[in-house]
């Protein structure tokens, strides 16, 4: 992938579209101008004229969605470290906070998140919501290094922020008045953390959170792992908050191990909660236990997906690739039917999106050409098989091309 991203073409013949149908795409101005069907049996076009690119068949998806990543945290451009085993998440977050000093003191934090920032881009990534570290040990330094990432990014893939307060909301001193301040500089959300398991104080954290939501008119982000019925009436809670200053459809919790281990009806009760609410589910997969997709989407739930750590203090896996993401959410919920391999794609695409508040999603004539071209014929086998990306273009511009070979070099 070039530095920047070059002019796009501005014709793409005969992608297949996620409804399965052919068609050609015009774009102009960064939008796609125009979509007409494929003709059945016509010929492949011998030579292309220049701006055009021909699909042949592959399947063209909107851009993909990470829904929950920590740019600020990864490892990548830095040397590979060995992973530090620890007893509990009290000693895990010491753990990282003496490993990210001496990572931080070789490659800095806005390196290390552009270049994660940039392969998501290349593997079809548009958008991706961003958890940054905000705690007393750092202040607001992550917050910045990745604001400065984020500018240098920007022409191809678009990132909101979250202020999250690693080390808890009420558990450490100064913590909101940080989350505060962080939200004047730049996070467009304001995050949590087992209000119960970590703070020991649900509605201590809770009234800081949504206080600090209703005041910037952020959104709210809460990561919780507390598990089993106690899990659950965080939830509850977080839905009746998120109803009462009418937040519906800017909350998400992410994880929420806790619907992975309710009886039936707990289960049931707290999904209509959180349906009722507006309030959004984030999965990344297998860890622990995972909210049952199919069931928490019967019940009207938005549920999407996101890498969530990649490479870091608290995981050495990751490669930041949403469509794998898909496949292993898939893997793990046994989503086999074409209709639930669907449903998988759209955890990492239009619901994602959705939940991420993304304007102007999708393929259609007058919208962003935010799109990824993938070697496979259809929705299924892409998640199926998360094959190679062959085109990428963010609002019409090229982050990669593997139609044409190579991109040209960075005028
Ligand atoms: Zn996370």
């Amino acid at each position: 992938m070039s530095a920047r991203p070059t002019p796009g073409p501005h014709l793409l013949l005969d992608a297949t579209l996620p409804d399965g149908t052919r068609a050609d795409l015009r774009i102009s101005d960064g939008r796609i101008a125009g979509l007409a069907p494929v003709p059945p049996g016509r010929e492949r076009t011998a030579a292309l004229a220049p701006g055009e690119l021909a699909l042949d068949g592959a399947l063209l998806l909107p851009a993909l969605v990470d829904g929950h990543a920590h740019l600020d945290k990864t490892f990548l451009g830095a040397p590979w470290q060995p992973h530090r085993a620890t007893a509990n998440l009290r000693e895990q977050i010491a753990s990282e906070r003496t490993l990210r000093r001496e990572v931080a003191a070789r490659v800095p934090v806005v390196d290390r998140a552009e270049a994660l920032a940039r392969r998501m881009a290349a593997l079809g990534t548009g958008f991706v919501r961003s958890h940054v570290d905000v705690d007393p040990d750092t202040g607001l330094d992550h917050l910045y290094a990745v604001l400065e990432a984020r500018e240098r990014v920007r022409e191809l893939i678009e990132v909101q922020l979250v202020a999250f307060p690693q080390s808890g909301v009420v558990a450490e001193p100064g913590v909101p008045e940080l989350l505060d301040a962080a939200l004047r500089e730049g996070a467009e959300l304001v995050g949590g953390l087992d209000p119960f398991g970590f703070d020991g104080d649900v509605d201590g954290q809770l009234d800081v959170v949504f206080g600090l939501a209703e005041r910037h008119g952020a959104g709210v982000d809460i990561h919780l792992h507390d598990g089993g019925p106690q899990g659950a009436a965080q939830l509850r809670a977080i839905a009746a908050r998120t109803a009462a200053l009418g937040l519906g459809g800017r909350v998400a919790v992410s994880h929420a191990y806790c619907l992975g281990q309710l009886e039936d009806r707990e289960l049931d009760r707290t999904a209509q909660a959180l349906a009722r609410a507006g309030v959004a589910v984030l999965t990344n997969g297998p860890a622990r236990s995972m909210p049952p997709v199919l069931r928490l989407h019967e019940l009207g739930v938005l549920v999407f997906a996101g890498s969530d750590n990649i490479r870091d203090a608290w995981w050495p896996y990751g490669t930041a690739d949403m469509l794998e993401r898909t496949t292993i959410i898939g893997l793990q919920a046994e989503l086999m039917t074409n209709q639930e391999l669907q449903l998988a794609a759209g955890l990492a695409t239009a619901d994602a999106a959705r939940a991420l508040g993304v304007a102007e999603y999708g393929i259609a004539v007058g919208r962003p050409a935010n799109l990824v071209a993938i070697a496979a014929h259809s929705v299924p086998e892409a998640v199926a098989a998360h094959p190679e990306r062959l085109l990428v273009l963010h609002r019409g511009r090229t982050v990669l091309d593997r139609l044409n070979g190579p991109t040209a070099p960075a005028r």
